[in-house]
Formats: structure tokens, C-alpha cells, sequence
């Protein structure tokens, strides 16, 4: 029986990018983007972090928007499987964590398949950036014991298959983290409130969270439907742990006569209850 020799085949590290920021990426991943011959990476990888890639490495861009033809899945496997068996070291570059809404779980079972020793390096996830960028917690001890990321990729196109299951997710002591929303904000916002969630709980948009482009609209769930989605890649943070951010925000965006306005209210308001 004829073995392989293990040591002339390359090694495929599957590789979180994070969420554009370089210096949100781990020690790790930097290394091996000095080191690597191959870079795979997809759309959302920032430029940023595709400048640190060696000297030596092709970097190749296997996103699905990434040109005239679109690559599939396999196509992308058989990059990774073939580069290996030439004994190249291979990053597979994802934005984020790799293990989020990343496919990771087909990228392994191919390298699996093809015996080709593979390693994931996580990386920070596009909830946690955003959190991280507007100044909230996913947790809090009195409002959230249950962080839920949901992909909305389907929220709103008729007869979707994967519709979540919202009444399951949509719990007062939970944060709710939607990944590609897309233009489903109106139908989120009905969906949350008619599986019972309180329409005033709090809601911000993240657009381009950890980049220079940074935006971030803040909402209830109630009024999410009037934000404009279009903003892209953007993540919607949902639950009554950015209570105190948004009532931050709120505070920061009023005029000076709304301001006012809303102090003689709460002036009144106590007159009236004392
Ligand atoms: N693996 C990635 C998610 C890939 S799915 C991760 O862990 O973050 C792509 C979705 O991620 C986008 O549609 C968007 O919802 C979200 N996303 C990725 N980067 C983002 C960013 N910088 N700001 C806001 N959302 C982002």
C-alpha cells in the first residue's frame, strides 16, 4: 500500500479576518498572513487587512461578488484541497469569526474529505465589534442572560425556508444579534413584536461597525422600520441591555430647545406625581 508523505502537504488555515479594523485582528492571524502563499479571502475582508498579507502570498479575492463569474463553494474547496497537495500554506481569510454565518462547517468537512490538515483561528465577530463600537454589553445582569445571533438573510422573502423561529428568540432577557439584515428591517420589527416582544425595547444598526465608515442609527423595535437599510454590511443589535446606550444617544442627538423641552416634561411629570 502506497501512504502519502504527510509532510509534503501544505496546511489550510481557515482564519477569522474580523470586522475591518486591522487592529482588531489576533497576533495569530497576522502571523500567518505574513507567512502564507495562498490568501482566499471574501468581499467583507478589509482592505486594511489584506495589506498585511507577505510578500510572497497570492491573494485571491473567492467572494461571491468577486467578478464576472461567480465562484461557488466547491470551486473555492478545490483551491484549498489543490494548493494543500502542492504543500502550500493556504489562508482562508473570512470577515469576523469564521465559525459565524461563514460556511466554515462545508470548508472542513472538504479538507476533511481530501485529508488535508487544517487549523481555525477565530476572530471578532461582527456582534461584538458592533457592541464594542456603540458602548454596550451583549450581557447584563439584570436584562440579558441570553445572547442569540440570527442571520435575517431570508427575513421577508416569501416562503423563505429558514424563516427563524422569532416567538423562540424573541425573549425580554435576551439580545438579539440579526446578521444580514438586508431590507427585512420592516418585516423584523412585525415579526418581533408579534412572537411579544415590547416595541420599545431598544435597537441599533450597525453599518460598517470597527471602520473609519462607522454609522450607527439607533431605534426601537417598534420604530426600526422606519430606519433606511440600505447601509451595508450592517448588523442590528436588539434587547433591553442598549437601554442605557440609547437613551445615551437619544439624549446626544436632541436640540437644545428639544432638550429643554423634554426636562420641563419630566419636571411636570413629577410635579404631578408628587
Ligand atoms: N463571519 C462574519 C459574518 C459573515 S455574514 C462575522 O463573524 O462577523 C455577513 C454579515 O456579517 C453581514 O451581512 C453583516 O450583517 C455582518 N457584518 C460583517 N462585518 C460587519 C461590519 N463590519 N459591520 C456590521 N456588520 C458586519
Amino acid at each position: 500500500m502506497i501512504h502519502q508523505t504527510p509532510h509534503a502537504q501544505g496546511k489550510v488555515f481557515l482564519v477569522g479576518a474580523g470586522p475591518g479594523d486591522p487592529e482588531l485582528l489576533t497576533l495569530k492571524a497576522h502571523r500567518l498572513l505574513k507567512q502564507a502563499d495562498l490568501i482566499l479571502h471574501d468581499d467583507l475582508v478589509s482592505s486594511g487587512v489584506i495589506a498585511l498579507a507577505g510578500p510572497r502570498a497570492i491573494v485571491v479575492n473567492v467572494g461571491k461578488r468577486c467578478g464576472i463569474k461567480k465562484i461557488t463553494q466547491s470551486e473555492i474547496n478545490a483551491l484549498m484541497v489543490d494548493a494543500a497537495r502542492e504543500g502550500k500554506r493556504v489562508v482562508r481569510l473570512k470577515s469576523g469569526d469564521p465559525g459565524v454565518f461563514g460556511r466554515l462547517n462545508e470548508e472542513l468537512a472538504a479538507l476533511h474529505a481530501a485529508k488535508i490538515v487544517s487549523e481555525v483561528v477565530p476572530g471578532v465577530t461582527a456582534a461584538n465589534a458592533a457592541a464594542a463600537s456603540v458602548g454596550v454589553s451583549l450581557t447584563d445582569r439584570d436584562k440579558s442572560s441570553r445572547v442569540v445571533f440570527v442571520s435575517g438573510h431570508q427575513a421577508g422573502t416569501k416562503g423563505a425556508p429558514n424563516e427563524p423561529d422569532w416567538t423562540s428568540l424573541a425573549q425580554s432577557n435576551s439580545t438579539i444579534a440579526v446578521y444580514m439584515p438586508g431590507n427585512g428591517l420592516r418585516h423584523l420589527s412585525r415579526k418581533l413584536i408579534a412572537a411579544g416582544l415590547a416595541p420599545e425595547t431598544s435597537a441599533v444598526v450597525v453599518a460598517q461597525a470597527s471602520k473609519p465608515q462607522q454609522k450607527q442609527f439607533w431605534a426601537t423595535v417598534g420604530t426600526l422600520s422606519d430606519l433606511d437599510s440600505s447601509a451595508s454590511p450592517s448588523i442590528v443589535l436588539i434587547g433591553r441591555a442598549l437601554d442605557l446606550a440609547a437613551s445615551r444617544a437619544l439624549l446626544e442627538n436632541l436640540s437644545g430647545a428639544e432638550l429643554l423641552d423634554a426636562f420641563s416634561n419630566l419636571q411636570n411629570a413629577r410635579r404631578i406625581a408628587s
